[in-house]
């Protein structure tokens, strides 16, 4: 063992809501425990993401932690859908109510990750050579973390400023931008919550969409102090929905089919559905839209109308209504008035798909029919995800296999939170795990109490060692693509969901899509089993 090492027996990588609630439970069951994270403060997701209009399409109330009821009373949500910068203060005041910022080393991104099959120990470590060696180590690093830059041929000779949502500067708020010419590359949920955001204040914004995703209006609002006090008294009915719906969420759906209404009914239902505001929810409102394609289509169209009814001039409406795949098979959207943006003179779609290939000039971008003069390029062009913060870390086993070349031809795991070849390392949402596809902080929360409890048994035994088996692994890799064939995602041509999104990654569903609730069952008879599928020493 080194002597500058930092000595541990779990290290935890990552300070979102994963790594700060690892951390936690950890430390409770008595480990001895640190943790990493490449940020300068808490927040994982919420740190970085802080463009204008960030904020989480899942209701407040259900984006938290549910495991300590003090942490419950002292903090009250001030709006239905929190912003990026309450979300980030919520983990700020976790961290300190937790007091875990002592277990932190901040401004460290793990670079390499080795283990040692004499030791039985993982050894991390910074490109700046700090290092921390430990028995286990828990992965917290985020499902949608890696920021893809695109090649836009040309834009290192772009002479204004070029921003990325996912890497935004914590010196630049919309103000900033005010009579600016900028221009928003990406049709995702982040570029949708850009222009709205920006737009009034902006002098032209043109929104480069290469594809149109479906987005659903959320109209953002305060809570009240009646909602507060309601989410109070129904906090434990709150939290046992986690643990019975699909979603991890307490809202229940209307429980109605999209087939069986009559199109009085469905309009009836749809639009009280769209007024609602469900945000995410808003795709699980009826039973069948996420499985059966007639009914996918007619919940389609009912979006596709609204894009057509928001958006005066006709042209442009065709062009941003989605076509190419059902509602929900890839991520859809939320807004605060996106559609209506397009109808202001300042602001105009670019359509790649007709346009040609974009480049870059000194003075702003250019496709085949037109150039655009601006000051700002914003990227909005999303993430390498679930894999990608991993695969970026030269992280190898005991074979000196690194996890990057056995994922390349498709990422596999054990329950999304082991990797066979790779012992003694817990991923928390890691590929194969429902955590995109629901109410991700409510299955954050049950990777970390599961793999801690998996810690606990191995402590319990006298074991240093545990490794998922490749029988297990190819188990669950089977559940996953069964689970994908009851969905419409199996539709789906392209998503970051598939991987598809980025060059090279191999087409595969990166989520399990049979629910959190059975999930959960799965993964708790997995554990009543002794661990079944982990060989243990
Ligand atoms: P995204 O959904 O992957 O969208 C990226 C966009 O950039 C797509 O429109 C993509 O087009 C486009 N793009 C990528 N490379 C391009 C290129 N070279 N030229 C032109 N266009 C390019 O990424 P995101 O918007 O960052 O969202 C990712 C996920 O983060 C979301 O799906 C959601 O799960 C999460 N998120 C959530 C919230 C929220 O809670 N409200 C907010 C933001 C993000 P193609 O579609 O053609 O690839």
């Amino acid at each position: 063992m080194a002597g500058n090492r930092a000595q541990c027996e779990v290290l935890v990588i990552g300070a979102g809501f994963g790594g700060l609630y690892a951390v936690h439970r950890l430390r409770t069951a008595g480990f001895d425990v640190q943790a990493v994270e490449a940020a300068g403060g808490v927040g994982g997701t919420w740190y970085w993401n802080r463009y204008p209009g960030a904020r989480c399409d899942v209701e407040s109330l259900d984006y938290c932690y549910t495991f300590s009821t003090e942490l419950d009373e002292e903090w009250d949500w001030s709006e239905r859908f929190a912003t990026q910068d309450e979300v980030r203060r919520y983990l700020e005041f976790v961290a300190d109510r937790l007091d875990l910022g002592p277990a932190f080393t901040f401004d460290a991104r793990i670079a390499t990750l080795r283990f040692d099959e004499r030791s039985r120990t993982w050894a991390a470590a910074t490109a700046d050579g700090r290092e921390w060696e430990a028995r286990f180590v828990v992965t917290a690093v985020g499902a949608l973390s890696a920021p893809l830059s695109p090649r836009i041929p040309g834009l290192d000779t772009f002479e204004g400023r070029v921003l990325q949502t996912a890497t935004w500067p914590k010196d630049v708020g919309p103000d900033d931008l005010a009579g600016l010419r900028v221009a928003v590359v990406g049709s995702g949920s982040s570029g949708v919550q850009v222009v709205p955001a920006i737009a009034d204040r902006v002098a032209a914004l043109h929104v480069f969409q290469r594809s149109p995703n479906f987005s659903v209006r959320v109209a953002h609002r305060g809570l009240d102090e009646e909602e507060r006090a309601a989410a109070r008294a129904g906090r434990d009915e709150r939290r046992r929905a986690r643990f019975t719906t699909r979603t991890g969420t307490a809202l229940a759906g209307s429980g109605r089919s999209a087939i069986g209404l009559s199109d009085a009914e469905w309009a009836d239902e749809c639009e009280r559905a769209w007024d609602a505001g469900y945000g995410y929810a808003f795709l699980s409102h009826f039973t069948d839209t996420g499985r059966d394609l007639t009914a996918n289509a007619r919940l389609a169209d009912f979006v596709r109308g609204k894009i057509r009814t928001t958006v005066t001039d006709p042209e442009t409406a065709e062009r941003l209504v989605p076509t190419d795949h059902p509602i929900g098979a890839k991520r859809i959207c939320l807004d605060d008035g996106y559609y209506e943006c397009f109808n202001r003179d300042h602001v105009a779609l670019v359509d790649l798909r007709t346009a040609g290939g974009l480049r870059a000039t000194p003075r702003g971008l250019q496709t085949d029919d037109a150039d655009y003069e601006v000051d700002v390029v914003v990227l909005a062009t999303g993430f390498d995800a679930v894999t990608g913060a991993l695969s970026r870390i030269d992280l190898r086993g005991p074979t000196g296999e690194a996890l990057a070349d056995r994922w390349r031809d498709g990422a596999s795991s054990y329950l999304g939170v082991a990797v066979t070849g790779f012992p003694n390392l817990f991923t928390v949402t890691g590929p194969g795990s429902p955590s995109i596809l629901v109410n991700v902080v409510a299955a954050i929360e049950q990777h970390v109490d599961w793999i801690v409890d998996h810690l606990e048994h191995l402590r319990r035994r006298g074991l240093s060692r545990s490794e998922a088996t490749p029988q297990a692994q190819l188990w669950w890799d089977e559940q996953v693509a069964a689970a994908t064939e009851l969905t419409v995602h199996r539709f789906a041509a392209s998503s970051w969901y598939l991987g598809t999104n980025v060059e090279g990654k191999p087409r595969r569903m990166l989520a399990y899509a049979g629910g959190l609730d059975r999930y959960r069952r799965l993964a708790a008879d997995i554990a009543r089993d002794d661990y079944r599928g982990f060989t243990t020493c």
